[in-house]
């Protein structure tokens, strides 16, 4: 009988097999259910063809999207494998005819729609065809935590219940912890073996910097480090984006604006203008990038974070794509971390969504302020382990780690004598004692809290309270202009009943970019 690897090689004429595709086969050849995490591009499918071809009986296949069964088909049945599609763009007579050579056993591989396969009849036309294998691919559809949910994926279910002894295949390039459990829970698949991979680019560099003034630090990043390379800059408002487009031509750097706002010519003009230049930064909303293959992206920045470690992975894998040395840079403040919890407490999303949202914000908040090696993160937010990098900004200088508890209780205890009414620079002046108008007119100068904090510079005391943010050991109140506020996390930590550890932020030299005024 034919191996995995002989299919592999004769079928498909590829020397070898990548990434864990081949334990992934080798899981299912011998019975078992498996969850397959890979991003688009991976090499999911063989993960079911191969095995489709090999066991007897047909394998089938769900997948939500017409088009790509089509594809798939039509590349199989070139290669000689026996595989045919069941959709609603087939008329009625196709259809039976596909139908006739499951049932005859002339097919290795059919791929299905799912709201077809859960119909009776058809459920009862597969029982008579034995079928070795269900893939059910772009799983995360039936997560309504995803960004994909589809309600007919929910029924999938029923695969579990009418074929118990029929291993099955999850696959996905989605990988969140709260998506992945509603895989696992609706197609049954508690026994399957969890294989995560592919997520990783080695040739990109992360690096995170305590945010001072954005457009400047980001300029002198473009021109310390990527003069004259091509880049993309995310950020989160159509007036920001206009506004570092023209901070970035001002300095001489040739930069175009993208955002929703623009009309569909101008976005379209600046797309091609970008991808077919030379030493362009296109400055955008995360309205720029579907579909966006520029080999040469040098760098991605964000001068505000995006909401989840998911579409950071997802924008910042936009530089690079030709394999050589890129960056990823980011830096963030305090407002940002307010910003965007309060963008999701006025969302419209239900109680129960927005807990998940603000657990995937709570994943990259520890990604920014990680002390550890930012890839570890990372890669360990998809299911996938690796040693430290040795390139992203912590290991490259590692990062000191402190006991914060004593400094954390009195930031916390200032933001409660000063009533819980004021932002991050003026509790830092109070802790420093640094005498102001503001401090007179409202006596602060006579609180306990008043320069008990002379260990600690005014920019530490502010890292300070932005990582007990980030943590969520405080809250910041935006219907009061970032006011710091406690939580009950806060009390704890008072309390004396959580520790915290605290980093030291690295140094940043904006002066070293002298901008142009024009
Ligand atoms: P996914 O479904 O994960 O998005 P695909 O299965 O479509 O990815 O595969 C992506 C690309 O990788 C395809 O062009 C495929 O031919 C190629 N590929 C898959 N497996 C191998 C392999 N073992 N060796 C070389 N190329 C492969
Ligand atoms: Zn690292």
């Amino acid at each position: 009988m034919a191996s995995p690897l002989d299919i592999l090689r004769s079928v498909f004429g590829f020397d070898d097999f990548i990434g864990l595709q081949r334990p992934i086969i080798d899981t299912v050849m011998a019975g078992g259910d498996c969850l397959v995490l890979m991003p688009t591009g991976g090499g999911k499918s063989l993960c079911y063809q191969i095995p489709s071809m090999l066991r007897s009986g047909v394998g089938v296949c769900v997948s939500p999207l017409i088009a790509l069964m089509q594809d798939q088909v039509q590349g199989l049945t070139q290669m000689g494998v026996r595989a045919a599609c069941l959709n609603s763009s087939l008329d009625p007579q196709d259809a039976r005819e596909v139908e006739q050579r499951l049932v005859n056993g002339q097919l290795d591989l059919v791929y299905v729609a799912p709201e077809r396969l859960c119909r009776p009849e058809f459920l009862d036309l597969l029982a008579r065809c034995d079928p070795c294998l269900f893939a059910i691919d772009e799983a995360h559809c039936v997560s309504q935590w995803g960004h994909d949910f589809r309600p007919e994926y929910m029924q999938l279910a029923v695969i579990a219940e009418r074929f118990p002894g029929v291993p099955r295949l999850a696959l996905t390039a989605t990988a969140d912890e709260p998506t992945r459990r509603d895989i696992i829970r609706h197609l049954g698949l508690e026994r399957a073996e969890v294989f995560a991979t592919g997520f990783d680019r080695p040739n990109i560099r992360y690096e995170v910097q305590p945010k001072d003034h954005p457009q400047r630090q980001l300029l002198a990043f473009i021109r310390e480090r990527h003069s004259g390379d091509s880049g993309i800059v995310y950020r989160l408002s159509r007036k920001k984006v206009e506004q570092t487009a023209v901070f970035l031509e001002n300095n001489g750097i040739t930069a175009l604006p993208y955002h929703a706002g623009l009309s569909k010519e101008e976005r379209h003009r600046n797309q091609e203008r970008f991808m077919r230049g030379e030493g362009m930064v296109m400055v955008a909303t995360v309205a720029f990038g579907m579909g966006v293959d520029k080999p040469n992206v040098r760098f991605v920045c964000h001068l505000e974070p995006p909401k989840s470690l998911e579409a950071y992975h997802q924008e910042t894998g936009r530089a690079g794509r030709d394999g050589l040395p890129a960056s990823a840079w980011l830096c963030f403040g305090l407002q940002d971390i307010a910003i965007l919890r309060s963008m999701i407490e006025s969302g419209e999303a239900d109680l129960s969504r927005k807990r998940v949202e603000h657990a995937k914000l709570g994943a990259l908040f520890a990604f920014l302020e990680t002390a550890g090696c930012r890839r570890q993160v990372l890669l360990g937010h998809f299911g996938e382990h690796t040693a430290p990098c040795g390139n992203c900004d912590t290991c490259l200088s590692p990062v000191k780690t402190w006991d914060g508890t004593v400094a954390a209780q009195k930031a916390l205890s200032n933001i409660y004598r000063t009533g819980q009414r004021f932002g991050a620079a003026y509790l830092a002046e109070v802790l420093v004692g640094k005498e102001s108008e503001r401090s007179r007119r409202f006596r602060h100068t006579e609180l306990s809290t008043w320069g008990i904090g002379g260990e600690l510079t005014l920019g530490q005391w502010k890292s300070v309270y932005r990582q007990l943010a980030a943590a969520g050991l405080l809250s910041v109140d935006m219907e009061r202009h970032g006011a710091l506020t406690l939580n009950e996390r806060s009390w704890s930590v008072l309390r004396g009943e959580s520790p915290v550890r605290l980093r030291t932020d690295p140094v940043v030299a904006v002066r070293a970019a002298k901008t142009r005024r024009p």
